[in-house]
């Protein structure tokens, strides 16, 4: 099999543009596959980008970091890989519709999707920011607002206390035929947490508000979260046999190696706290890991 490149980077999203940057910048050669949805597209402004005073828009962020790699001679597939294979000369091979080839390393970036809600106008809400999915990254702009938070089991009740952070007018509001313990609804009375079935569908903006139809009326927020969970995309890196924590981030040592040789993870894929800098941070120590353990290697 033809070798013309020293590292496969999987996915076009911050972590993935990142690691083909620097890997670049080392002199290799690298050939980068994207699937063509990252999840940073999806951000309407982000405010805790570095030096980006005004806020920077998902698409803005991706569009300069594509023409930055763009200088550089990295070759891009615009096509989703579909398996990895571990072979005996220790490369992996990579298969996508348009062929196969094998390289010595994969960076793999391909990030993880929110589970979203049954709602049509989905795009929109997210676009204008009355439905958010991550208060890490933007609770601050939410602080002292009446704030739903969209659950369907016990597990998204921890996104409900970790909002109390931010705001006091927390109410939660789940998904129409999703059930939480007792136990969880009895903590949710002592805080003085509302909770209402809820039908997701019918949810819709009307000025700054975001109306949830109930069983009992209408509830009126100023912003709503979606706490239903993430699906991270490490399914090409467990099926070679690297493993994942439970909510199926993959474990990775600390200059992100996987525990398959020659396999790299960086970005939401890989860490649970899903940041446009960490995914950065993840890429530059993974690229920097991949260039030193390629010369230990010869290559
Ligand atoms: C609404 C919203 C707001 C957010 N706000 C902020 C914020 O303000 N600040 C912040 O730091 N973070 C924010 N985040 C989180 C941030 O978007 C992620 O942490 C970041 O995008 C992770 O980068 P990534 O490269 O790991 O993954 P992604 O951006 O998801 O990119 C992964 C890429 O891999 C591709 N891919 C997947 N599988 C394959 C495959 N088999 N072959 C080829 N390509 C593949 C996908 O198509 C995608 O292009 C927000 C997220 C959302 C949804």
């Amino acid at each position: 099999m033809e070798q013309r490149f020293d590292v496969a980077v999987i996915g076009g999203g911050p972590a993935g543009l990142i690691g083909a940057l620097d890997l670049a910048r080392l002199r290799r050669r690298v050939i980068l596959f994207d699937g063509g949805r990252p999840r940073a597209a999806m951000i309407p402004v982000s405010h805790n980008y570095p030096g980006a005073l005004e806020g920077m828009p998902g698409t803005r962020l991706l569009g300069t970091l594509r023409e930055q790699l763009g200088r550089y001679a990295v070759e891009t597939v615009h096509a989703a890989v579909e398996r990895l294979d571990t072979r005996e000369d220790g490369d992996v091979e990579v298969r996508w519709s348009g062929g196969a080839l094998a390289v010595p390393a994969v960076l793999l970036a391909t990030g993880a999707a929110d589970i979203e809600p049954e709602m049509p106008h989905l795009a929109e809400a997210r676009r204008s920011g009355h439905l958010r999915y991550c208060p890490v990254c933007d609770g601050y702009e939410v602080i002292d607002q009446r704030v739903g938070v969209i659950v369907a089991d016990d597990a998204g009740l921890g996104e409900v206390s970790y909002l109390r952070q931010f705001t006091a007018s927390l109410t939660v509001l789940l998904v129409h035929g999703h059930r939480i313990s007792e136990a969880a609804r009895r903590s949710l009375r002592e805080t003085g947490t509302p909770c209402f079935d809820t039908v997701t569908q019918a949810i819709r903006a009307e000025g700054a508000e975001v109306i949830v139809p109930h069983a009992g009326g209408e509830f009126r927020c100023d912003s709503l979260y979606c706490a239903l969970g993430m699906r991270v995309h490490s399914g090409l890196a467990t099926a070679l046999g690297a493993t994942a924590d439970a909510a199926g981030y993959l474990e990775i040592d600390p200059h992100h190696r996987t525990g398959i040789p020659g396999l790299y993870a960086a970005g939401d894929v890989a860490q649970g706290l899903n940041q446009i800098t960490v995914a950065f941070g993840g890429a530059a120590i993974a690229a920097s890991a991949i260039h030193l353990d390629l010369r230990a290697r010869g290559r």
